[in-house]
């Protein structure tokens, strides 16, 4: 007979992360950019103190534990405050992508059934138009002091966060309750359909956490300076907010500047040593960086996902700037990451090109996640980075059923991703499209994907996107989106030329089109939709 472990049975909760760092790293660092420009800088302890009274201020308002409490906000000191009173307290944590249409905010916000909004004074404008069509919200809490605290007309009960907490003092005693209670709750960006919540349990969070700081994955200690770039609304900026805390690293929030420049002077100014965020938001970074001569002078590693990096952006992150970059994949589905692309110590000792490659693909699984490809009809297909199939995962942070849903969202115990992928038998991963995006032609597959890679590794090509286009006789055929760098010449024929001799010819796309600029969505990936129903006719 099994026999029973004699541990401690002590639950792993969001509050039991915050009260660690102010313990043990009292005195680390958090340093915030206000919305209103400046900086703001105090430490775990502060934080730690200014959560609890948070949470007594909600329990003042009448939220009980189980109540979900919203934002719509940037990466401050406020709402990370907020994460851990609100999860702390046993409410919910819903964090709300501003750049959603405001239609879907307000369906998410009134399907979370949000009692109190926290947001940014630069959102005040979204808050005038959907505050009358959420009903149950019963504050909005701007993120500021009073003179920071915009008047919206015609939305009553705003108060300024800095007068909701004045009144307590941190004599709180934080609840303890089972670990997988719900903490946080975060909605797919829906492009198609409406939103689809993924609530995290403590659980699920503080083992995402907890694994992150691995050297292997973002290697974080009370030695690093870590920047998430990545917003706190997007799958809770990866965990890091709960990472950093774990380790004891410094905290830098950028808050709403997100420009090269104010970027760049942040990661100067705090000695960043990490940072994390989508290739769109690097892209800009190193154009700034490329434009003024500039160099890190700290930064050593980055962590990047929600869409590929590019290898020309990963070596050129190595190779001119010194900056290691860790490619991760994960979705809202699975709290953050899920495989990550550090090498072995093989792989490290390989020529840079090699290295590059293999970082550009999306890597292992982490411990306590496991990942297969199936074909079509669901059976597993071999590990050998060839064959294709969805991508399926399963795991101790991979949601099982999505919000308020009725059924399971899962096939025989694994989370279908809906991204195509490969494995290979050193079991390092590689997403070859999404199964939304791939161009099926004369039926083979493209891979948009490997397609803008290509064309990206292009000098004069700034970004780079491909969707499918009608084709009468091959079903689809892909067409190429360039946004040139500033101040560059590129014809069509020289782009497809160059990309001729890169991928195999019926790769290369029917066409190019030369726009200013892609439509980019509120996590900063390409809105392909968006092109296809724009651009996205017949090929005769
Ligand atoms: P959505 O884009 O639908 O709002 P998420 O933000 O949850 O959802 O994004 C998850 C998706 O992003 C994945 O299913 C995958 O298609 C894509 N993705 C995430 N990381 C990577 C990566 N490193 N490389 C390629 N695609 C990625």
């Amino acid at each position: 007979m099994l026999k029973h472990g004699l541990m401690m049975d002590r639950p792993l909760l969001l509050s039991g992360i915050i009260e660690h760092a102010a313990a043990q790293f009292g005195t680390v660092e958090v340093v915030s950019r206000e919305t209103h420009g400046p900086l703001h800088r105090y430490t775990y302890a502060d934080c730690a103190v200014r959560a609890r009274r948070l949470a007594k201020a909600l329990a003042a308002l009448g939220l009980e534990p189980g109540a979900t409490v919203g934002s719509i906000a940037w990466n401050n000191h406020r709402h990370l405050e907020a994460y851990y009173a609100v999860s702390g307290s046993g409410m919910v944590m819903h964090t709300c992508n501003p750049r959603l249409h405001p239609q879907q905010l307000v369906y998410i916000i009134n399907h979370a059934e949000d009692e109190v909004v926290l947001f940014d004074a630069t959102f005040a404008p979204l808050i005038k138009g959907i505050a009358a069509a959420c009903p149950k919200v019963r504050a909005w809490v701007c993120l500021a002091e009073a003179a920071h605290t915009p008047a919206i007309e015609g939305v009553a009960h705003i108060v300024a966060y800095e007068d909701l907490i004045a009144p307590h003092d941190d004599a709180f005693e934080w609840p303890s309750f089972d670990e997988r209670m719900g903490a946080a709750l975060c909605y797919t960006s829906g492009t198609t359909g409406n939103p689809k919540g993924a609530l995290y349990s403590h659980r699920a969070i503080a083992l995402n956490a907890i694994t992150i700081c691995n050297p292997g994955i973002i290697c974080l200690s009370t030695r690093e300076t870590v920047l998430p770039v990545v917003p706190m609304f997007h799958i809770n900026a990866w965990c890091l907010p709960y990472a950093a805390p774990v380790a004891g690293a410094k905290l830098v929030l950028p808050g709403p500047k997100l420009d090269g420049a104010s970027l760049y002077e942040l990661i100067e100014s705090e000695r960043v040593t990490v940072s994390a965020g989508v290739p769109t938001i690097w892209q800009g970074l190193i154009a700034h960086l490329d434009a003024h001569g500039l160099r890190f002078s700290t930064m050593v590693r980055t962590g990047t996902g929600g869409s590929a990096m590019p290898l020309a952006l990963i070596a050129k992150f190595a190779d001119e700037y010194g900056v290691e970059v860790r490619h991760g994949w994960g979705m809202t589905e699975t709290t953050a990451v899920a495989t990550m692309g550090a090498l072995t110590g093989a792989e490290a000792s390989l020529g840079a090109a090699e290295r590059h490659a293999i970082v550009s693909k999306q890597g292992r699984s982490v411990f306590g996640i496991e990942i297969k490809v199936v074909d079509a009809n669901g059976a597993t297909v071999p590990r050998d980075g060839a064959t294709q199939g969805e991508l399926m995962v399963r795991g101790q942070w991979i949601l099982e059923r999505y919000f308020k849903a009725e059924g399971s969202a899962l096939i025989d115990g694994w989370f279908p991703t809906g991204d195509i992928a490969t494995i290979a038998a050193d079991g390092v991963m590689q997403i070859r499209d999404r199964t939304k995006d791939v161009i099926k032609t004369g039926g083979e597959w493209i891979s948009s994907i490997d397609l803008e890679n290509a064309a990206v590794a292009h000098p004069a090509v700034a970004m780079a996107a491909v969707i499918g286009v009608k084709h009468p006789k091959w079903d689809e055929r892909p067409l190429l989106f360039v946004v040139k760098k500033p101040g560059q010449a590129l014809e069509k024929a020289e782009i497809l030329d160059f990309l001729a001799q890169r991928v195999a010819k019926w790769w290369v796309p029917d066409d190019v089109m030369f726009l200013d600029a892609l439509p980019v969505g509120g996590t900063g990936k390409v809105q392909k939709n968006e092109l296809r129903s724009k651009y996205g006719g017949t090929f005769s």
